[in-house]
């Protein structure tokens, strides 16, 4: 492994900064996490690159299984806990390892129960998180990256700048810190039933650490989730949804939000260069050879911009012949927004257009809007690095 190559990615301010869109191998990501303390977080292995770490160490394979249950079951951070461990190897893994979550900085919850969490990371960045209840399940909205490069026009995350990449353990970090924060429920239940990858940030741009988290999620050593209930969202980098079929099948959610390219490029720009037809082809390709898996497509409702009913025929027609579910989700204003949303009656007739046409829609409740925490308003506490993060963007745009 060429030690120059990582080190020539340490910024002048001492941070190992991952690159956008190109795939890190295991060894940099492991080598960043130990970056800022000397040891490796443990937090953020799944359960290959758990293995191969206690390999490393002489230990047998299965101590791999016994400290995910400790850290992701227990919610461990004290080797010295891990009862199951001679006192040898907790020495050594102290010496080596930590277990380091993201630190909660403020814990808000809306009056309909919608749970938000600001986490400070160890760079002083500070993302968000969301967890929202419902009758028959608990939704955790989990964020990808610190800020967002691609600048959708709708969204505050994007006005907000990018950052950087996170990494495995600060995506699992969030999974982790709110499951102890709601406790355990009385009947023993999960509260967490279900994951979006929804938060901050467009996960295939952040592909490696995203599956690496995602594994974590749907291990029986951790979380144990079903890979139909942890739905990965995208804005279309359509290049990933091949890779992301192959390493990590989980449920697809897309954010087409236009009918037509003109629109798209307009509020989606990534779309200049993975068009519609693209998009739909590849979402195709994701749920082929599975008769019962459909795509759920975004489409947020902007008032006078893409609500009227010749856009609902128009996505009628697009959507021809894609195993597709639709979400219409009501625009959640925010500062600096230059959008309104959808009035209920305009909703309202879109939906029947696309019902009567046989698409399964759903209407998304707003939810949490009372502490910013709906879809779109999510924006952390972020150091923008514009320029960057402008950089960033046009080279995605232009790749
Ligand atoms: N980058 C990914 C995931 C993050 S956004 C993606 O684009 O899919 C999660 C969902 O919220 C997306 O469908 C996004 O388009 C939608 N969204 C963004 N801003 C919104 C807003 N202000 N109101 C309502 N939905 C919004």
């Amino acid at each position: 492994m060429a030690v120059e190559r990582i080190l020539s990615s340490v910024k002048p301010d001492g941070l190992v900064r991952n690159r956008i869109g190109e795939p890190c191998s295991r060894y940099k990501s492991k080598f960043m996490e130990t970056s800022v303390t000397g040891k490796l977080n443990l937090l953020g292995l799944d359960l290959a690159a758990m293995q191969s770490f206690f390999s490393d160490l002489g230990e047998k394979p299965f101590r791999a299984g016994q400290v995910m249950q400790w850290i992701h079951h227990y919610g461990a951070t004290d080797f010295d806990a891990m009862t199951n461990l001679s006192k040898a190897l907790r020495l050594r893994l102290q010496e080596t390892a930590e277990i380091r979550p993201p630190q909660v900085e403020l814990d808000q919850q809306a009056a309909d129960g919608t749970r938000k969490w600001l986490l400070r990371l160890s760079d002083g960045n500070c993302i968000e998180t969301v967890f929202i209840p419902e009758a028959d399940r608990g939704t955790l909205c989990v964020s990808s990256q610190v800020g967002c490069t691609l600048n959708c026009a709708f969204c505050a995350t994007g006005h907000q700048g990018f950052n950087r990449n996170l990494e495995a353990h600060e995506i699992i970090g969030q999974v982790w810190a709110a499951n102890r924060a709601l406790g355990r429920d009385p009947k023993g239940e999960r509260i967490i039933t279900n994951v979006v990858m929804m938060g901050m940030g467009e996960p295939l741009l952040n592909f490696d650490n995203v599956v690496a988290a995602m594994k974590i999620m749907l291990d029986d050593m951790a979380y144990g989730l079903s890979r139909r209930r942890v739905t990965l969202s995208t804005a279309g980098m359509v290049p990933m949804l091949e890779r992301l079929r192959e390493e990590c099948p989980v449920s697809l959610a897309v954010s087409l939000h236009a009918p037509n390219d003109a629109l798209r490029n307009e509020l989606v720009p990534l779309n200049r260069k993975y068009p519609i037809a693209e998009l739909l082809a590849a979402c195709k390709r994701y749920v082929e050879g599975d008769a019962r898996r459909r795509v759920t497509i975004e489409y947020v409702m902007l008032a006078g911009v893409n609500d009227s009913v010749a856009h609902a025929q128009e996505l009628v027609k697009v959507l021809d012949g894609v195993p597709a579910k639709v979400n219409l989700i009501p625009f959640n204003p925010f500062p600096q927004g230059r959008f309104e949303r959808s009035d209920q009656a305009t909703i309202d007739r879109f939906r029947d257009v696309l019902m009567r046409a046989n698409l399964t829609t759903v209407t998304r409740k707003t939810r949490g809007d009372d502490i910013d925490a709906a879809c779109g308003q999510l924006a952390g506490r972020i150091q923008d690095l514009t320029p960057r993060s402008q950089r960033l963007s046009r080279r995605i745009l232009s790749a």
